[in-house]
């Protein structure tokens, strides 16, 4: 089984059952299968053949499921891309991923003229209209962009006939992601279409989502989160995929409410603005079962504040864009615990070792490494970096965990953050969840920085509600709950912490800010 197959499966059980919806429309698993069949063709047509690269560098639209889907149909390898990434970015990855067609919004004509210079590969571009305008753009391109680029819409219209459906076994690269490249230059992790399946079909079956559910997918569908999570695992299961173009805490209060959403998946900070819209109230997330929070560790305080005034359970897992991504959740059907990533899921094996990669005793802190159908191939083309993420088989994370004797695991946090003052370690999540308990602190992230005594300080940068506390008030109540050597030195109140697309916080632009 894969992902192809079993869409077509549910276009064939469920004909009617909506796959998708988007902006008041909805998309039927028929609808969508024969779309996706359509445009399968058309990239035929132009010649795209299994194992060629197709980017996409698309939003939360349809267009973004279509594609995946078609090129996947024809055995194509996708490349989903950040469409808000700097030329140099995208430049950086269509060019080291061999990339053959390239999948975009409108709004990256631009770069199309570029790139009909620069990127010798790519033989096609094919433009997603989302204004009125983008067909006049497109003849104003120059003679040799114009040759090379389509609309969307008028491939499909043009298009007849029917896909050859490429066979596909496990093995078969389905997608390469860019990982966000907080360690060195990013690098394109490779997942199969065992690997893309096999996690789908494990997560849903773990988080009992079932054709019943309507998931809302405002996570970016390019990252790997949502590409599992809120995007295959729905389609596998036969549920409604509930497509927001954007995240804004109103506008997700309103689909939630309009669509009778059952699941939401966000990552802590998109927890952390739903919880301080005014106007959200618990009614808004009436119909919600299950809240789902990754991608990064969400402050136990958040998740209580957040489970009191909303009424919906969260339930924190874990991930990495080599793992495809989920290796670990909280489960359903047994006890949740704040503060933890839960258990190993289905069919996937985690384990804490030491730094010779011998397994630590319960309760010791660790590398967390893992084993299971949904550990990439390896990175492409760079043979060297796969070799060390992976040995023996084992997926080696670079996050620090410990487990209780119950077998769920607690991200402890990074390598490379751990800060160590005096010969002590500090991990920068212990203290952070100290500031995120107090009343007055909207965010919080903390560092490391050169201390001419200690080797090294603590600082903490954080977004208060209101300006009437002190940083001296701060120190105090930090002092109140961890030993005095993980207190930051410095606290600094700032306006906004600076964030990466998924909304994680990026502690290394703070210290690279420090620096200056
Ligand atoms: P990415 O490959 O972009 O998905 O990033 C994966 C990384 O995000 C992991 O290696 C962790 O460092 C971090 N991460 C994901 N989920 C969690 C979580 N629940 N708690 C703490 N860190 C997380």
């Amino acid at each position: 089984m894969n992902l192809v197959e079993k869409v077509r499966q549910q276009a064939l059980e469920q004909p009617e059952k909506t796959a998708y919806h988007f902006m008041g429309k909805n998309t039927s698993y028929s609808e969508f299968e024969q779309t996706v069949d359509r445009f399968a063709k058309a990239l035929q047509d132009m010649g795209v053949e299994k194992g060629d690269h197709v980017a996409l560098l698309l939003g939360n639209t349809p267009h973004f499921l279509i594609s995946l889907y078609s090129a996947m149909r024809i055995g194509a390898t996708v490349i989903p891309v950040n469409p808000i990434y700097t030329p140099d970015e995208i430049s950086y990855i269509v060019q080291n991923g061999d990339v053959k067609v390239v999948i975009a919004l409108d709004m990256l004509l631009p770069l199309v003229e570029k790139g009909v210079q620069a990127f010798t590969k790519v033989e096609k571009y094919i433009i997603c209209e989302t204004a009125a305008d983008t067909g006049e753009k497109v003849a104003a391109l120059s003679d040799n962009a114009r040759a090379k680029t389509v609309l969307f819409t008028a491939l499909l219209k043009t298009t007849e006939g029917t896909a050859k459906s490429a066979t596909l076994v496990e093995d078969d690269n389905a997608v390469i992601l860019y990982t966000s490249g907080t360690t060195g230059y990013p690098k394109g992790a490779i997942l199969t279409h065992g690997n893309l399946y096999s996690n789908a079909r494990d997560v849903g079956a773990y988080l009992k989502i079932t054709e019943t559910d309507r998931v809302i997918a405002t996570l970016p569908v390019f990252h790997v989160f949502a590409l599992t999570v809120v995007v295959n695992a729905p389609l596998v299961q036969g549920a409604t995929i509930l497509l927001a173009p954007r995240f804004s805490p109103g506008e997700i209060f309103e689909l939630a409410k309009a669509q009778e959403a059952t699941v939401f998946a966000g990552v802590p900070t998109m927890y952390n603005f739903l919880y301080q819209y005014a106007e959200g109230d618990a009614a808004a997330f009436k119909t919600l079962r299950l809240a789902i929070s990754g991608g990064a560790s969400l402050p136990v305080a958040l998740l209580h504040n957040f489970e009191d005034k909303f009424n919906v359970r969260i339930s924190e897992g874990y991930g990495l864009s080599e793992a495809s991504p989920v290796t670990c959740f909280n489960p359903l059907d047994k006890e949740r615990k704040p503060g933890s990533i839960g258990q190993s899921i289905i069919n996937v094996e985690n384990k804490i070792v030491d730094p010779d990669g011998n397994e630590v005793p319960v309760g010791e802190v660790g590398e967390l490494i893992v084993r299971g159908p949904n550990v990439m191939k390896g990175y492409y083309n760079m043979p060297e970096e796969t070799a060390v993420t992976i040995q023996a088989g084992w997926l080696y994370t670079g996050d620090l965990a410990r487990k209780d004797e119950e077998d769920y695991f607690y991200i402890v946090d990074r390598k490379k953050d751990m800060i160590i003052v005096g010969g002590y370690n500090v991990y920068p999540r212990e203290v952070e969840e100290v500031l995120y308990s107090h009343p007055n602190i909207v965010e919080a992230a903390v560092i490391g920085l050169p201390d001419p005594d200690f080797g090294e300080a603590v600082c903490a940068y954080v977004v208060v509600k209101d300006d009437s506390v002190t940083v001296e008030e701060l120190k105090q109540y930090c002092t109140e709950h961890i030993a005095k050597y993980k207190v930051p030195k410095v606290i600094e109140i700032i306006d906004e912490l600076p964030k990466n697309t998924t909304g994680k916080i990026l502690r290394r632009s703070l210290k690279e800010q420090a620096a200056k």
